[in-house]
């Protein structure tokens, strides 16, 4: 679907991006009667650079909302344990059924975001793809009361709306146009190499630890494994000097041999992906007329694999928000996000600055552990 087909140039939110954050608030909007434009410059069901865990919160979402069926339905296979390889000590963590789930997830962008996508439309929202946000519009004092938007063919068009909502990603546009400040930076950020393999025989997430360098196993659709590895960001170049297959195999070796031995026995079956890097960040994410979710508002090194989680419990929060109308409840919006989202944020960019040994890179996974299992208790105690 491309901007043409937007039937109304009135709407109560128009959201920019349309994946997890995006496509999942626009549901929610939508599902409450509201009149819903979300638009993404990108088509719809494409993949992007990110590997796709999903910890238990968001998982609880996705069931709450009526969509795990959906993601079990795509072949997402169900994940019972975690098991943490820090060296040559294995800690076996099964995942027991709990808060409504019975275990986690972890789809493929292609196949969540497109749900989320589904799911919004099947609630009356309207999705524009191949249309890119270009501008704001402001009235006389300053209030954002709608976009500008440009599709695929050089077509361009005007949107009003009583809410727009930047769900474009780290580098988003919307907070660039309202001059969203960061008030709380992270200090460290990790390089990522990831692709796909068949027929590993993994059926668990494996996290791998040693000094200096992480590595991680993510069964998901279509009997893939996907397998990362992570490195500072001051040593990812140095590792891709001879290549991202030779970087990827050299730092799996290094990190977990067993892994490494399996991966060289099984196929790739996709292209090398890297991600170089970025320092977390928390956006200011409300104003006039304006607010952000997702990775726009907040940031963290994907290490601890909880971006999307984070997403679908954030766009919950706003789109409450939203639908009481007015800016206080933005504001606490924003509160209550920050209150739940930085002690995940602290100990990720404690794990991520690499400066740990094992004992402690341990005791911050059991900080991690016990923060999400009250996340999850939270999510699943919200009133549908
Ligand atoms: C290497 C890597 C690995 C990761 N691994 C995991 C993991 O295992 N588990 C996990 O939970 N999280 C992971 N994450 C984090 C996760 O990818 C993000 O938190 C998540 O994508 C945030 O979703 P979002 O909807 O906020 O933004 P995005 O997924 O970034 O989507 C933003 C959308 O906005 C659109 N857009 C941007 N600008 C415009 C514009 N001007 N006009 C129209 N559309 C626009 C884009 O096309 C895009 O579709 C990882 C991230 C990286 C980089």
């Amino acid at each position: 679907m491309t901007l043409r087909s937007a039937q109304s140039l009135d709407h109560d939110a128009v959201i920019v991006g349309a994946r997890c954050a995006g496509a999942a608030t626009a549901m929610l909007l939508a599902r409450q009667g509201l009149r819903v434009l979300i638009v993404d410059r990108d088509h719809y069901g494409t993949d992007t650079l990110s590997t796709h865990a999903l910890m238990r919160a968001g998982v609880v979402q996705l069931y709450r909302w009526g969509l795990l069926d959906k993601i079990r339905a795509a072949g997402t296979p169900t994940i019972r344990t975690t098991s943490f390889h820090y060296g040559d000590e294995v800690v076996d963590v099964p995942i027991k059924p709990q808060n409504g789930v019975d275990g986690l997830y972890a789809p493929r962008r292609t196949v969540i975001d497109s749900l989320l996508v589904d799911a919004a439309r099947e609630a009356g929202a309207e999705i524009a793809f191949e249309t890119r946000l270009v501008d704001l519009v402001r009235a006389g004092d300053e209030r954002v009361r709608g976009v500008r938007l440009r599709s695929v063919d050089g077509r361009e068009l005007q949107v009003s709306a009583e809410l727009v909502i930047g769900a474009d990603g780290a580098r988003s546009t919307v907070a660039r146009l309202v001059g969203a400040q960061c008030y709380r930076t992270g200090r460290h950020a990790t390089g990522v190499i990831f692709s796909y393999w068949s027929e590993t025989g993994f059926d668990g997430y494996h996290w791998y630890f040693r000094p200096g360098v992480g590595a991680g196993v993510i069964p998901t659709n279509g009997g893939l494994a996907c397998v990362f590895v992570s490195v500072p960001q001051s040593r990812f170049h140095e590792e891709l000097r001879e290549g991202p297959a030779a970087g990827h195999r050299r730092l799996l070796r290094e990190c977990g041999p067993d892994v490494a031995a399996i991966v060289e026995r099984s196929a790739r079956v996709e292209r090398y992906r890297g991600f170089s890097g970025e320092m977390g960040f928390f956006r200011r994410s409300f104003g006039p007329g304006w607010a952000l979710v997702g990775d726009a508002g907040y940031f963290k090194d994907p290490l601890t694999a909880h971006g999307i989680t984070d997403a679908l419990i954030d766009a919950e929060l706003l789109a409450r928000a939203a639908l009481s109308g007015s800016e206080r409840a933005l504001a606490d919006y924003q509160r209550a996000r920050d209150e739940r989202a930085m002690g995940l944020f602290e100990i990720t960019d404690l794990v991520a600055s690499f400066d740990w040994d094992l004992p402690k890179v341990q005791q911050l996974h059991r900080a991690l552990s016990d923060a999400m299992k009250k996340e999850a208790l939270d999510v699943s105690l919200l009133e549908s």
